[in-house]
C-alpha cells in the first residue's frame, strides 16, 4: 500500500522529472553526459536492440545487485527522464515487461518523499528546474536539505540569488558523487540513513567534511 506523501516529486510538472529509481544512477559514470547518453538510448533498447544495452552495461555498475531498467529514457518530447513503457508515454502499460512489474513501478516512492519536508520540496520545485540537478537533489535528499540551510545562512537577511547558489551546490555535489565508488541511490529510508555518511553532506560525516567546506565556501562566495 502507498504511504501518504504530500508532494509527489517524480514528475511534478512539464518542466522536470526524475527516474533515479529506475536505476540510471547505478551507472558507474553518473555525469550528466553519461546519464544523458544512457537515457538517450532508451528507444533502441525499447525495441530490443541488444547492442544498445550490452554496450552500456559493459562498465561495472555501482551496485551489482541493483537493476538498471532498460525501459528508462527521455520522454516529454525528448527532454525529460521517465519510463518509456508508462501508459502516458506508450499509450498502453508495458511495465509488466520490466523486472519490477507495473504494480511496484506505480507504488514506489523513494526516500526523498519522506526525508524532505514540504518546505524543502517547495524550495526544490521553486529553484531547481534542470532535470539532472533535480535528480541529484532527489538521490541525496538530506544533502539537498543541508544545502538549503547553508544558502539560507549565507543569504542572511538579504534575498540573494538562491537559484544560482543551489545550482552551484548541486553541480559541485554531482561531481563529488561521480568521483565516489559504490551506490549513491538508496531505495529505502533505512538504507539511505545507514549509508549516507559515505556520500551526503547532510550526514555531517568526517568523510564528507572537505566536500561540505567546498560547497559552503562556494555558496558564501556567491551570496556574500
Ligand atoms: S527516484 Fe523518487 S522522485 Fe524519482 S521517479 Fe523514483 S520515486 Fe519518483
Ligand atoms: S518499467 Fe518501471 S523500472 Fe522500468 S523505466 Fe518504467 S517505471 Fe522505471
Amino acid at each position: 500500500m502507498k504511504q501518504a506523501v504530500d508532494i509527489i516529486l517524480c514528475r511534478p510538472d512539464d518542466r522536470r522529472s526524475c527516474c533515479a529509481c529506475c536505476g540510471v544512477f547505478n551507472l558507474r559514470d553518473i555525469s550528466r553526459e553519461s546519464v544523458s547518453a544512457f537515457l538517450g538510448n532508451g528507444a533502441p533498447r525499447l525495441h530490443g536492440v541488444p547492442a544498445a544495452y550490452s554496450g552500456e552495461l559493459s562498465s561495472r555498475p555501482r551496485d551489482e545487485f541493483t537493476h538498471l531498467c532498460p525501459f528508462q529514457g527521455f520522454t516529454g518530447g525528448g527532454s525529460l527522464p521517465g519510463c518509456l513503457v508508462h501508459p502516458s508515454v506508450a499509450g498502453e502499460d508495458g511495465r509488466e515487461r520490466s523486472l519490477y512489474g507495473a504494480e511496484i513501478c506505480e507504488a514506489f516512492f523513494c526516500p526523498a518523499h519522506f526525508l524532505l519536508d514540504a518546505r524543502a520540496k517547495r524550495m526544490l520545485l521553486a529553484h531547481v528546474v534542470d532535470w539532472y540537478r533535480y535528480s541529484i537533489a532527489i538521490v541525496d535528499p538530506l544533502g539537498f536539505a543541508w544545502m538549503l540551510g547553508e544558502v539560507r545562512k549565507a543569504a542572511g537577511d538579504g534575498a540573494g540569488d538562491w537559484a544560482a547558489a543551489i545550482t552551484m551546490a548541486l553541480e559541485t555535489h554531482a561531481e563529488f558523487l561521480n568521483d565516489l565508488d559504490g551506490p549513491v541511490f538508496e531505495y529505502s529510508e533505512s538504507e539511505y540513513l545507514l549509508n549516507y555518511h559515505r556520500f551526503s553532506p547532510g550526514s555531517g560525516s568526517p568523510s564528507t567534511e572537505k566536500h561540505r567546506r567546498t560547497i559552503r565556501e562556494r555558496i558564501s562566495g556567491l551570496l556574500a
